[in-house]
């Protein structure tokens, strides 16, 4: 019993983190396969509705993306002390103080990031190892996620000190020094396909602005094992565009 309670503790926790205080809800136990797995979330509590009914989920596969004039991603991260915490879903990281985007004339404060296996996200039908979604909140409490792939290949310097620390079990929590700097994260062309969306975990709730960076960076077989040690699959399907159009900002 007790690491079930751990498990819904954790959720509701990374609940609060995503849709901030006061919309976490039932914190309803859910999964990626089986029971209560992907297919089934929009039936495990009334506020996990938008996983079923939603017409803008996320993720998608990107495949015809239209050439705009989005705005340009303004980078503004600096170094902040971080946690390292394995939320029963996912390894996340939180950040104190790591600064934030600008896109169109509105800020985001960048909060935590997170990994999916394999990425959530497909591109012309390629999808990816791993991808991490580094979440960020507006003052009025807007979500914009920034979406990095990984493809297999060297090392990740910049995440060294993440693949080798995760807490191995649900609740864990370790401190990841005073100086983690999300923008050694970032691949060095910041092009990227932007569309409206949802959180891709319960409770699916819509109205997220998605930029997924175009180039990939690289992450190594070892540390990719690291993580699947812990999470072995945690991408939820691709939902459908419903006519939504995906924008290209070279
Ligand atoms: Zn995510």
């Amino acid at each position: 019993m007790k690491a079930t309670v751990k498990l819904v503790t954790a959720a509701l926790a990374a609940l609060a983190v995503t849709t901030g205080a006061g919309a976490a809800g039932t914190g309803a136990r859910w999964e990626y396969q089986g029971k209560a797995g992907a297919a089934h979330w929009g039936e495990l509590a009334p506020d996990f509705s938008a996983c079923r009914q939603g017409r803008a989920q996320s993720p998608v596969n990107i495949r015809a993306a239209r050439t705009g004039t989005h705005a340009p991603i303004g980078f503004g991260y600096r170094a902040s002390s971080a946690d390292i915490v394995n939320n029963g879903h996912t390894v996340q990281v939180d950040l104190a103080d790591a600064g934030g985007i600008d896109v169109g004339g509105t800020t985001y404060r960048l909060v935590q990031f997170h990994f999916h296996t394999p990425s959530e996200e497909i591109v012309n039908d390629r999808r990816y190892p791993l991808v991490a979604h580094l979440v960020h909140k507006s003052d009025a409490g807007e979500l914009a996620v920034v979406a990095v792939l990984f493809r297999q290949g060297r090392d990740n310097a910049a995440l060294a000190s993440v693949f080798a620390n995760m807490p191995a079990t649900a609740g864990g929590r370790h401190a990841a020094g005073a100086d983690f700097d999300p923008a050694a994260l970032l691949p060095a062309r910041r092009g990227y396909y932007g569309y409206t969306g949802s959180l891709t975990t319960p409770p699916c709730s819509e109205g997220v602005r998605w930029h997924i960076l175009k180039q990939p960076v690289e992450v190594s077989p070892v540390q990719l094992a690291a993580f699947r040690k812990l999470y072995r699959m945690n991408a939820r399907p691709v939902q459908p565009l419903n006519g939504r159009v995906v924008v290209v900002n070279p």
